[in-house]
Order: C-alpha cells, then structure tokens, then sequence
C-alpha cells in the first residue's frame, strides 16, 4: 500500500495537503506497519503489556471529537481545554504543536507505553527493537519538528515519570574520586520545568537552569542544549546537566555522566532528543539564587521609517553599552509597523540598578518626541524565589493590578492600574494542581499550527563599533517582512567565563558561544488541524508566511553568514541542518549515534543519523 493510499484508508487523507512530497526510496529495510503480516501478534502486545504493570494502552487521535460532534458539549470543552497547555501535555495522542504547513501534522502512535520507571521503557525499547517498530518518545510535547509523534508507531510516554529529589552533595557515579559534591536535584524524564523549578526555587531555595516555557519537559530541553530567561548567566540546561540515567537501543539501563559513558553524556547535552536512547532520569546542578529577578518591558512605536531605524541603530549601540552582560536576557522584537518592543528579563540586579542601566537608552529616545512615542515603561523586581510561586502570584495579583511606587515593582515613569496584566493563566480543569500555570506569552503557542519558523545565531563580532551600522541596517531590512525577535539569552557571548565553559563541553553548536543573541522569526495560527472544519490550518497564508519569513531570515543571513540555528527552534526544512544544529560538533555525534545505536532505533527528524532513512523514518535504502 502507498502512502496516499494508506492514509485514505485511515481516514487521514485530509492531511495530504500539508505533508511534503517525498522521494520515493527502494527499501531494502522497512519497519513495520499495522498493515503488515509481521505486526506483533494480539499475544504478543498482551506480553508486553504485562511486562510494564499493564500500562500499555491504544492511542486515539482526541481532535477528532471536534470533527465527530462539533456542536456538543463534550466538543465545546475540548475546544477550551486544546488552549490549556497542562491538558494538551496529558493527551498521548496531541502534542502542544499540532503541525507545519507543508511539513507534518501530529498523528496518533498505535500503542503507548505509559512508563513508569527506566524497567518499563527498557521493555519498550526491547520490544521495539525485536519487532522491527517504529519507536518514538514523548515528554513534554513541545517539539516544533513533530519528533514526538508518528504514525504506525509504539510510542514511549514518560508524562507520569516525575519523581523529583533533592541532593545537598551529589557526585555523579563514578567520579567519586575526580569532583566535589554539590547541590543537585533529580528530575523524572517527564518532569516538566514548572514541577522542577517549585521544588528547586520555591521550595528549595536554589536556581536550575531550565527553560523559560514552564511546560517544556526536562529531557526534550536539556537534549535541545536548553535555554532559559537567564542563561547568559548560568548558562544552558546542557551545560548543567550532572547525570543522566538512559535505557539505550539494546535495552541497557546506563548511567551517563563525565566518568561513565562519558561519550553518550556529551551526546546527550545538546545532540537532540529520541536520538541517543531514552532517558528515565536527569540530575542537573543546582545553583545560589540572587535576592531579586526583574522585567524591563515597554514599546517604542517611531514615526516614520527613518526614524525606526534610526531607533534601531540607538538600540544596537546602547545594548552593547549597557545590557551586553550576564544579567539581561530575553527579547527584544522589531516590527515591521515599526513598533519596538522590549520584553527582557534579569537577574543580579536591583530595580534602581536595572532603570539606570536603561536611563541612557530612554532619554535619548525622549530628546525626540515627534518621532518616537513611548508606551508604559515598566521595570521592576520580585523576590527571586517567588518566581515560580504561584501561590505568590495569585496573592499578589491585587498588588500588581494597583501598585504603589517604590514597593517591589518600581516604574520607571507614571504608574497606571493595568500597567501589569496577570502574567500566569491556570489549568482550570476540576482536581488540576495548584503549581498548574504557564505565562501568558507562552498561550499562544498551545496547540498552534506553524506556518514558519526560523532562527540564527547573531555573532558578538557585530556589535563592534565599525559593525553596528551594518547589523542596525540588516535588522531593519529584515524588519519589513515581519517581526524579527531578538532573544538575547539563546546567545552565550557576554556571559561569565564558567558558563561559557559548560556550554562549550556540550554538543551545541559552538556558534552559541560567540553570539550575542539568536534571532527567532516565526508565524502560526491557533488551534487549527487539517480535516476538522473551522479548524482547518490556512495553506496559502501559511506558504505566504513562510516566504516572508525565509526572506526576513535572508536580510539578516546576508551579515551573519551561516552561523547556524537553534536545533529545537529552528526550520523544519532547515538545508544543511548538520552543519546549522551542530556545527563542528557533527561528525564526533554521528560516531557516537553509530556506537550506541547502529540500527537507527531512534529516528527523528533531522535529528544525528536520520540521513541514512526516509522522511518518516520507516524505510532504510
Ligand atoms: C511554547 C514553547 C516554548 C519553548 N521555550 C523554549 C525555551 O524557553 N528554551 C528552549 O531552549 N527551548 C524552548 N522550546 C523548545 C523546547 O525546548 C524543545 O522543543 C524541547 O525539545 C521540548 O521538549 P519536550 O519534552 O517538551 O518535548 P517532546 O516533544 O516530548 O520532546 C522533544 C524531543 O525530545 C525527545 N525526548 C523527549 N523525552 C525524551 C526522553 N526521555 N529521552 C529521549 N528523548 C526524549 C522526543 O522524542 C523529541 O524528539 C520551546 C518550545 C515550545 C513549544
């Protein structure tokens, strides 16, 4: 049976539009297939299921209750709770991007194996492996590039792995003789940053470098290399990472630190996820927290195009004056109806600190009032370990909405009552937890469908005197194709020598280490999925997009050269993804990918060794 063919008799045929074409490969291996005589028996799925505590069950495609019933109740809450990031993570059929125009679109796994403990996923793996099946893991979901979701496959969920504990003097196995202990914390594979920041910060007291997006899973970030609002400072996830407990393709339960499989542990900080193995568990460092961390946001809309980029210009020299050091991260986006906008975080400072280092900027700004006008100037701090706090948030939302000058939030100029939104939305659904909260500026994200994305490393270089002119001029070339996001902690050049250390002893591209910042452009719509009326993705915008996106992404490329992307924020159709993901770091991965997993068990996407297989990772020629 073809493709086309095959997905019209699954009743997926809708999905046609949005999947590329792929050439046609003259298999001499193919996994298999439902469809196929050599399918695991019923007695054979019963074994399985045995061997993990019964916790094997099929998996079902829940959008199809929009498609079924659209006016009941039943679809109508669906609808509410696909916005609802907490319930997106606990559906083993959805992930919390639901497709790419053109590129794929999330599909069911035949069976899942709900693990439990590195025994379940090893049964799984085994299983797999002997049956000749498509395999793929899920954490958090939150893979742009779809390598948590296949079609035909027997997928390993880790969502209910998330054990979490906390070690005052942890040394990691083996290398009892060759470091000193130090605080650490243990995470479940399928702990997600929020459940791992309460315990460290707001219990604990201490700092773990996650991600900024509370509902990214532990191992998919910290396989990514991992970046979080205040990275420039402490570094990536990767280069935290202690110890990793991982079940590779031969179902061996290892131990992965700088003393035992020392090759697999540098593979696994940054070489991508569902390549290496499956990790049952992560131990990352723990660090002091500062007294304070604080946001900078305001918008600057300029009048006419000169005087946008003029603004740009300012900002490019201001920034590498005041803010290119360890204590400012997150973003700045420049927009093509000429707004700025300024959305960035810090740490290790207090708010008079923070405003002064901003003073500069807004007073030149201010000398022009004809050009530029200014929206609410917000700059302030909270107590560093409230961040994650809910219950702080919750509390103090009545204090936010009507602050008083000089409390914990201070403004830089006059204070409005709706200067602060509520930051956090809730999982409302009956019995959800209390910690059950993502930042608003991550919603739009839940169960969106991507038209395109595209990032690149911005190298430090440009940010010399007789380089800013060129790098304002290309950030507002690019700016008139859509809007350009600046993030500033995904770029590791001006921060402190030991995090710079620790990202370089990684798999990251080293192109992190000397840019300032990455360049993120992006575009998508809400909840959408092919097939489902008035849900349906917009083809011909998303395609529209996308060319304005890769011709935004040009504009910048023309100073950069290719400096490379971000493996987990990054094009689906990325050319030369090797080199752009890894860099000078690809061929020791592909030897390391080759030592553990000879056969290609784990594919994904554009992920180390996928060359060798088709696009959906069935067929080997
Ligand atoms: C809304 C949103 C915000 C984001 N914010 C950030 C950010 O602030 N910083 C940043 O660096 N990135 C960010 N990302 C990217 C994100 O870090 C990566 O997509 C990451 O891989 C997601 O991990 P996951 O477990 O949530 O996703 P999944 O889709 O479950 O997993 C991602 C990949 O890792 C594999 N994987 C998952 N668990 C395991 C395991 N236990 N063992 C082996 N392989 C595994 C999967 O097979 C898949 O290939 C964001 C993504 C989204 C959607």
């Amino acid at each position: 049976m073809d493709r086309r063919s095959f997905l019209t008799a699954i009743g997926s045929a809708a999905l046609l539009p949005y999947l590329p074409q792929r050439s046609k490969i003259n298999a001499s291996f193919r996994r298999c297939r439902p469809s196929d005589a050599s399918w695991p028996t019923q007695a054979a799925w019963k074994r399985l299921s045995d061997s993990v505590q019964g916790n094997l069950f099929p998996v079902d495609l829940p959008l199809s209750t929009l498609k079924a019933n659209p006016d009941s109740a039943e679809a109508k809450r669906f609808a509410k709770d696909l916005r609802n990031p907490f319930f997106v993570g606990d559906q083993p059929g959805l992930t919390q991007t639901l497709g790419w125009v053109d590129a794929w679109a999330t599909q069911p796994s035949v069976f899942a194996v709900a693990a439990r403990n590195a025994q379940d996923i090893a049964a799984a793996v085994n299983f797999a492996r002997e049956n000749n099946l498509r395999l793929v893991v899920k954490g958090g979901g939150h893979s742009y590039q779809g390598t948590s979701n296949a079609p035909d496959s027997l997928l390993i969920w880790t969502r209910h792995m998330h054990d979490i504990t906390m070690h005052d003097a942890f040394v990691p196995r083996g290398c009892e003789h060759a470091m000193q202990p130090q605080p650490a914390v243990t995470l479940g594979a399928g702990t997600i940053w929020m459940q791992a920041y309460q315990a460290a910060t707001t219990q604990g007291a201490k700092y773990a470098q996650g991600g900024g997006c509370t509902t990214v899973g532990v191992a998919g970030l910290i396989q990514s290399g991992g970046f979080g609002s205040h990275s420039k400072h402490y570094g990536t996830a990767a280069g935290n990472l202690l110890e990793a407990e991982v079940v590779t393709a031969d179902g061996q339960i290892r131990v992965a630190n700088a003393c035992a499989n020392p090759d697999l542990f540098w593979a696994l900080k940054g070489g991508g996820g569902g390549t290496f193995g499956v990790v049952s568990n992560v131990t990352v460092r723990l660090r002091g927290l500062p007294e304070f961390f604080g946001a900078a946001t305001f918008t600057i809309k300029a009048a006419s195009d000169d005087a946008y980029h003029n603004l740009i210009r300012e900002f490019v020299n201001f920034y590498r004056e005041h803010l290119f050091n360890d204590h400012w991260g997150e973003q700045a986006h420049l927009k093509p109806d000429n707004t700025f906008e300024i959305n960035m975080l810090f740490q290790g400072l207090d708010a008079e600190q923070a405003k002064k280092a901003w003073q500069p900027f807004l007073d030149w700004v201010a000398l022009s009032p004809k050009s530029y006008s200014v929206g609410r100037v917000v700059i302030g701090t909270l107590p560093a370990q409230r961040m994650w706090d809910v219950q702080w948030w919750k509390d103090h939302w009545p204090e936010l909405a009507f602050p008083k000058t000089n409390s914990f939030i201070g403004f830089f100029d006059h204070v409005l009552a709706d200067v602060l939104q509520p930051v956090l939305d809730f999982d409302d659904r009956p019995g959800a937890g209390p910690g059950n909260a993502w930042w608003k500026g991550d919603g739009g994200q839940v169960a969106w469908f991507i038209w395109g994305y595209e990032s690149l490393w911005l190298p430090a270089s440009l940010l010399e005197s007789d380089s800013q002119q060129r790098l304002a001029d290309a950030l507002f070339a690019s700016s008139r194709y859509t809007t350009v996001e600046l993030h500033f902690n995904k770029g590791l050049a001006g921060g402190p020598r030991d995090a710079i250390a620790g990202v370089k002893d990684t798999a990251t591209n080293p192109a992190v280490l000397d840019a300032f910042a990455l360049a993120i452009v992006a575009d998508g719509q809400g909840p959408a999925y092919p097939g489902i009326p008035g849900h349906e993705p917009f083809v011909t915008d998303g395609r529209e997009a996308a060319t304005r996106i890769h011709k935004c992404v040009d504009q910048l490329r023309a100073v950069t050269g290719q400096t490379g992307a971000y493996v987990s924020e990054s094009n689906y159709f990325e050319k030369g993804w090797q080199q752009a993901y890894w860099g000078s770091n690809y061929p020791r991965l592909a030897k390391i990918k080759k030592k553990y997993d000879s056969d290609g068990l784990f594919f994904v996407h554009n992920g180390v060794g996928s060359e060798e297989w088709s696009a959906d990772g069935f067929t080997k020629p």
